[in-house]
């Protein structure tokens, strides 16, 4: 669904994306794993273009070449993804943010059957009883999932999910693994950086640890976790799990 040939990124002297490639099956949950640093977080930059684009390399969606395509019809295209940490706006309340990522299709959907849709998103998202606050003022598990259902509300075909467990309590961790695979059995393919990697491996059909940039192993999550090669890269940066 989401074929990747050879992209790279350099910021300066430092690579930060070299030469990487691998497929998203169509319904597949793919994680992305690596120590801090390993390029992860570029790696969703490049895809979408946001804020820009690989220096060189192939992507296409669905048999359709990304290259000549901007970072809004990338969107419209069907790859949607999430930041690291939250962007969605502040000043709007829950249910507004979610209003103007709907996508605007002329002709259709009226007014009301836009607010149906987004009463349903925030009914799948758990944020109903948000609806009315302000996203600046919802704790930080209520804006991951905004964040989430901003991105889904988009009719997405890939969802990228930089680290939606971030900062997350152990309960609220499991719910987000258990939206996951809702989201997933709703038709969407998933590439999900986390640094948890018990996480990864109870949701991830497969995974990829990045290391410096490059794709350092790549196969069945209970395999790679055994990886000798993955082991030295976590024990060689401690900064993580
Ligand atoms: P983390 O686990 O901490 O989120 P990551 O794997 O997401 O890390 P990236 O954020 O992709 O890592 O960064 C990869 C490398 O590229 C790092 O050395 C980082 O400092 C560098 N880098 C990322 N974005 C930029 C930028 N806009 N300008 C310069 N250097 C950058
Ligand atoms: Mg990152």
């Amino acid at each position: 669904l989401l074929d990747v040939k050879d992209i790279r990124k350099s910021f300066g002297a430092l690579q930060a994306i070299g030469g990487v490639s691998f497929t998203l099956n169509r319904g597949e949950i793919l994680g992305i794993a690596g120590p801090n640093g390993s390029g992860k977080s570029t790696l969703f930059n490049i895809l979408t273009k946001i804020p820009f684009p690989p220096d060189s390399g192939e992507v296409s969606l669905d048999g359709k070449p990304l290259k000549s395509l901007g970072p809004r019809q990338i969107v419209d295209a069907g790859l949607l993804r999430i930041f690291q940490t939250e962007m969605d706006f502040e000043s709007l309340t829950v249910l507004e943010n979610i209003l103007v990522s709907m996508p605007d299709k002329p002709g259709s959907g009226t007014p009301s059957s836009k607010q149906k849709k987004a009463d349903e998103l925030l009914e799948l998202f758990g944020l109903t009883a948000h609806s009315d606050r302000l996203a600046g003022e919802i704790n930080v598990y209520d804006r991951k999932r905004l964040m989430v259902a901003t991105a889904f509300a988009h009719n997405p075909l890939v969802l990228l999910l930089d680290e939606p467990a971030a900062g997350l309590s152990k309960p609220e961790i499991e719910e987000m693994v258990e939206l996951i695979r809702q989201l997933n059995r709703l038709g969407v393919s998933i590439i999900l950086i986390e640094h948890i990697i018990p996480l990864l491996v109870a949701v991830s059909d497969r995974l990829i640890v990045l290391n410096f940039g490059e794709v350092l192993a790549e196969g069945l999550p209970r395999e790679i976790v055994r990886n000798p090669k993955v082991v030295e890269a976590y024990i060689g940066n401690q900064s993580d799990g």
